[in-house]
């Protein structure tokens, strides 16, 4: 049975994707009183609907984990930093030679390529032993940190989680980092604390194509059985704005200390951090999009 009135057309034999209870019972008081299943059942087909997006209430909220709830980039850096010490290695990668290096992907040849690059001396038999060897410490005493606790959530980002979800929104998280990694961060960030704050943790092991590609965050919108438009992602790169955006899904950034030359121009909005960003802020954004 279909049911239709100006902006929005509504099944009630129940689809495969769903709108929120909450927005569902808007819209079935717009479209008038009927008879049928009760408002929280319905299911609306998206290649259905036209509604309004002020219709579209916000349900929940996708996070990225790297740079966005915690800095862990610098994290790296200073792992890096110990490990070269230890190594008796006059090597420091102070922040922006870091975010050069962060150009080369995986640690290993991170360094290889500071080596190329900044100590061309060193270049002889043996360097691939002794990176493994120094790679391999330094992922040791990355993971060590940050399973204590000594990488912390970003200003205003518990403080935010938590009004979420006392408001009863959904939350998520979106990355393409490791289940381990996420999980070591979350905990040790929040003394376990966050064991059951986000609904799903899309990781890796989810969705391997990288950002800007939208893989993760539509594994995300299909485990939750939400549409796109009602949710609102929460990014630190231009890689992680293109992806939701690719996805359908809305994004606010808050810069990090690695990605403040990004480019976020589709964001809704740009925040140096999330401290003082609230609730109702981000449901104003997400309510007067265009
Ligand atoms: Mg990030």
């Amino acid at each position: 049975m279909a049911l239709a009135c100006s902006d929005v057309s509504v099944r009630t034999d129940g689809g495969a994707l769903g709108l929120t209870r909450k927005a569902t019972s808007t819209i079935g008081r717009m479209a008038g009183a009927v008879a049928g299943p009760p408002a929280g059942a319905w299911r609306l087909r998206p290649e259905r609907i036209t509604v309004s997006r002020m219709t579209q209430e916000l349900s929940a909220m996708i996070f990225d984990v790297d740079g966005t709830l915690a800095e862990t980039e610098d994290a790296h850096r200073l792992a890096f930093n110990q490990a070269f010490a230890e190594h008796d290695l006059p090597w420091s990668w102070d922040l922006a030679l870091y975010k050069d290096l962060l150009a080369v992907s995986g640690g290993k040849e991170r360094i290889r390529a500071y080596v190329q690059r900044f100590d061309p001396a060193r270049l002889e038999p043996g360097l691939d032993e002794s990176i493994a060897a120094l790679h391999k410490r330094k992922t040791a005493i990355y993971t060590e940190r940050v399973a204590a606790g000594a990488v912390p959530l970003r200003p205003g980002v518990s403080r935010l989680i938590a009004e979420a979800r006392e408001a009863g929104l959904r939350l998520a998280v979106a990355t393409t980092t490791s289940r381990a990694n996420v999980l070591a961060l979350i905990d040790g960030a929040t003394g376990g604390e966050a064991h059951d704050w986000f609904e799903v943790l899309a990781c890796a092991e989810d969705a391997p194509l990288k950002k800007p590609d939208p893989q993760v965050y539509r594994y995300v919108l299909d485990r939750m059985g939400l549409p796109a438009e009602a949710c609102l992602a929460v990014e630190d790169s231009s890689n992680g704005v293109r992806a939701a955006s690719a996805a359908g899904v809305p994004v606010v950034v808050t810069l990090s200390a690695y990605t403040e030359a990004d480019d976020a121009a589709s964001a809704l909005a740009v925040f140096p951090d999330l401290d003082g960003v609230g609730l109702s802020d981000l449901r104003r954004l997400h309510a007067g999009r265009r």
